[in-house]
């Protein structure tokens, strides 16, 4: 039996924070098959403590109350006060000392319908795993709705996936698309700036696990400093990435508005040159289907091996159309290259002097690389090692 237990990181009593509260048990109970309230049996029963078992009264998913700091038998005196919450069934446990848990997790399981195991997809290639990311309102959970249209959505609840991770299927042409964090985007309603900002940080730990990002931007509004650093979050995990200006039906009738923003994207995320760029509304379903056909491309371009014979033949021919400069009266040596990882590409590049290579000349490399294995989608990290060797003859 296969568990993800997410931890709502606990509620703060008080007036202030209720509607806060509200959000993150809604969120909690959105996501959950069964709910486990944890009441502090050493400290008694809380004010609090009976808003919320009369809130988790009103769901209609399995709701377990748990009273915690029972170290034993003779404790168990304490949990008397917490029936006036008006539950049948408490279970007293000890978290530290583990006293009831498998009482607890016995009739926990009981309970649990057996899940049919669900695969990931219908062939052995494991899916694309898709982060959707962008501030809010951009129309993140109106494009992954559009994504997902009929498609079953199957909740994640294998174990090595982080523990509140909830993602969503998808297929498309016999793929399989993966998308992670789902759960936290999806979910609508009015919810405070607080928790808004909350769920921004925790869409980005999709990021974490994706292959490929798509980066929502609202085409309406333009592009924001806020895109910009989520857009930087992409790029500096490296992973492939789509830019997507959302909500085109509000700005199709301007002339060159295209143009405006890709003038605008290669002065402000000029580090992203390399994403491409969709214009789509995820309100009317235009394009949205056009992701698809651009994730393959950037999915197998990040999953590319070049082999070191071809890389060292563009090397070669890189560094003999372009010599690398002088470094203390003698020139540059690049001694040998390979690829030590993909998704994305990383190269290692053995040099004489690495801290000497000038951050142009390195660029220079990449894009010679970039244009001779047609990797044009993706980023290439080409890291510099340091390498004497007076012996062996370098490219140059
Ligand atoms: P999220 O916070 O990024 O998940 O954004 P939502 O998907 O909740 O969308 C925010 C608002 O923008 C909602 O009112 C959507 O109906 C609206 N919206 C989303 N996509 C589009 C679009 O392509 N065009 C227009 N006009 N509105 C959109």
């Amino acid at each position: 039996c296969e568990l993800t237990i997410v931890d709502t990181g606990g509620f703060i009593a008080g007036d202030e924070f209720s509607e806060e509260i509200r959000a993150q048990i809604d969120m909690a109970l959105d996501d959950a098959d069964i709910v486990l309230l944890l009441l502090d049996g050493k400290r008694g029963i809380s004010p609090f403590d009976h808003e919320i078992a009369a809130l988790l009264r009103t769901s209609p998913k399995p709701v377990f109350f748990l009273v915690n700091k029972i170290d034993g038998e003779e404790q168990e005196i304490h949990i008397s006060e917490f029936y006036q919450l008006g539950v049948e069934t408490l279970f007293p446990v000890s978290a530290e000392h583990g006293y009831g848990v498998s009482t607890f997790m016995d009739q926990l399981v009981a309970g649990l319908d057996p899940v049919e195991p669900e695969a990931e997809s219908d062939s052995d290639v494991p899916p694309i795993r898709l982060a959707v990311v962008g501030r809010p309102n951009v129309g993140k959970s109106s494009l992954i709705n559009r994504m997902l249209g009929e498609d079953r959505v199957v909740v994640s609840n294998r174990p090595g996936t982080t523990r509140d991770a909830v993602d969503s299927f998808c297929f498309r042409n016999n793929k399989c698309y993966r998308l992670m964090d789902t759960a936290g985007i999806r979910r609508k309603g009015k919810v405070r700036r607080k928790i808004e900002k909350f769920s921004v940080i925790k869409a980005l730990k999709g990021l974490e696990r994706c292959e490929v990002a798509l980066v929502v931007m609202d085409a309406s509004e333009g592009i924001t400093d806020q895109d910009i650093t989520i857009a930087g979050y992409a790029y500096d995990r490296g992973c492939g990435c789509v830019l997507l200006l959302n909500k085109w039906d509000l700005v199709s009738g301007q002339p060159d508005a295209f143009k405006v923003f890709q003038r605008e994207m290669q002065i402000r995320a000029k580090f992203l040159n390399y994403a491409p760029v969709l214009t789509l509304s995820a309100l009317t379903g235009q394009r949205v289907q056009r992701i698809f056909p651009v994730v393959d491309e950037i999915h197998r371009q990040y999953s590319q091996r070049i082999t070191t014979g071809q890389l060292n033949r563009i090397m070669q021919e890189a560094i003999e159309r372009t010599p690398p400069p002088y470094y203390r009266g003698s020139r540059l040596r690049f001694y040998y290259a390979t690829q030590i990882a993909a998704k994305p590409p990383r190269i290692v590049c053995f040099v004489n002097h690495p801290g000497a290579v000038h951050f142009s000349y390195r660029r220079y490399l990449i894009n010679q690389i970039r244009q001779e294995t047609r990797l044009d989608k993706v980023p290439i990290f080409v890291s510099l090692k340091q390498r004497e060797s007076r012996r062996r003859r370098g490219m140059r």
